[in-house]
């Protein structure tokens, strides 16, 4: 072929190349991306990342979004006197209490994974929490005795619901609800789904650390990258995740612990023994909804390593990440967990 003859022909093709860019830039549309800050909400800090197609939309999903964690929280809480489960808590020995559709949601939900975790997840545990979060702020352990008391008030199999009339009975005395280990999960999924109705393309709700993202991510990244929080050092990432649609939550002793004579003791407890959890200081389960993951983290956290990983093998398009107290600087990894690794190096 002739010099010049090559020249035209690489010029014709670059001319096209560019063309077909701009098309393809014009086409694309313009998505804004909106960083809500931080809410307080649940006793921790929530924030949220919207895509939209303006600023508009954007704004008008963080508010819906911010909502549902008001409505969430006031249902929800066992710190509020005012709320449902507070409510639950007083009455339903004595009779059935009505609840909201969420509340019975969530209910129903946390005996699935009762039985699904052989009883290592056990909303029921409100007695045992209470006795801890005494002993925090007394700074005096409980005795044998107030642990086996406040254990025999535990069991998922007490709790009566009632889907028809959606009511919630203790089948015995002194029973107490607490839904610290799963309420987290549940607001961010609805809080997802109501930045989605919004009109947003994509999205992610972090509630303390929690989290799920949806659609599309940010920039021109084709996943959502989410770094994982070192037990070991505050304001460290142990790795990275690339994620689309999926939730993660992480559980473990080292953001919320106690220490009594010189140990210490998680703020999650074994519903059996009434114990303090301790054989893993960080458990992260990758699941698709964010209910999944918090529910699963608590209760693997419960079950130790070992049962717990066998666990989340059995269970379809979920992961877990694990780091033992005693060995802080390895961490175990479910089969598929590598899918979502992402191998580039940790910026801090
Ligand atoms: P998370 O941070 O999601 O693991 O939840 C921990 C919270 O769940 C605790 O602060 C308690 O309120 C509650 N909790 C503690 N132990 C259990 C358990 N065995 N099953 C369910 N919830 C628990
Ligand atoms: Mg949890």
């Amino acid at each position: 072929m002739k010099q010049s003859t090559r020249n035209i022909l690489l010029q014709a093709v670059s001319g096209l190349m560019i063309i077909t860019l701009l098309i393809w830039q014009g086409k694309r549309p313009r998505l804004v991306e909106l960083d809500s800050g931080y809410y307080q909400t649940m006793g921790t800090l929530a924030r949220m990342l919207v895509v939209a197609p303006d600023k508009a939309t954007a704004e008008q999903a963080v508010k819906a979004a911010v909502a549902v964690f008001d409505r969430i929280e006031t249902l929800m809480s066992d710190y509020d006197p005012d709320s449902q489960i507070s409510e639950v808590n007083r009455r339903a020995f004595a009779e059935p209490v009505a609840v909201d559709a969420d509340v019975f949601d969530v209910l129903v939900a946390a005996v699935e994974y009762s039985r699904l975790s052989d009883g290592a997840f056990d909303i029921t545990v409100g007695p045992v929490v209470q006795l801890w979060r005494t002993a925090r702020n007394t700074a005096v352990a409980p005795t044998p005795e107030q642990i086996a008391d406040a254990g025999a008030k535990v069991g998922w199999r007490h709790l009566i619901l009632d889907p028809e009339h959606k009511t919630v009975r203790f089948a015995l005395e002194g029973m107490a609800l607490d839904l610290g280990g799963i309420a987290k999960g549940y607001a961010i999924d609805k809080a997802a789904e109501a930045i989605r109705q919004a009109g947003a393309v994509g999205g992610m709700v972090d509630i303390g650390g929690d989290l799920v993202c949806f659609g599309r991510s940010l920039g021109q990244n084709p996943h959502w990258l989410i770094g994982l929080q070192d037990p070991a050092a505050d304001e460290k990432h142990l790795m990275r995740l690339a994620l689309d649609d999926r939730a993660v939550a992480t559980s473990g002793d080292y953001r919320r612990f106690t220490i009594l004579n010189g140990q210490k003791y998680s703020h999650i407890v074994n519903p059996v023994t009434a114990d303090a959890a301790a054989d893993l200081s960080s458990v992260t389960i990758i699941a698709p909804t964010a209910m999944q993951a918090d529910a699963l983290a608590t209760a693997v956290s419960v079950l130790g390593p070992e049962k717990g990983m066998a666990l989340i093998e059995t269970i379809d398009d979920v992961e877990a990440i694990l780091i033992r107290s005693n060995t802080p600087n390895e961490y175990l990894t479910t089969s598929g967990a590598f899918r979502y690794i992402h191998n580039t190096p940790v910026t801090h």
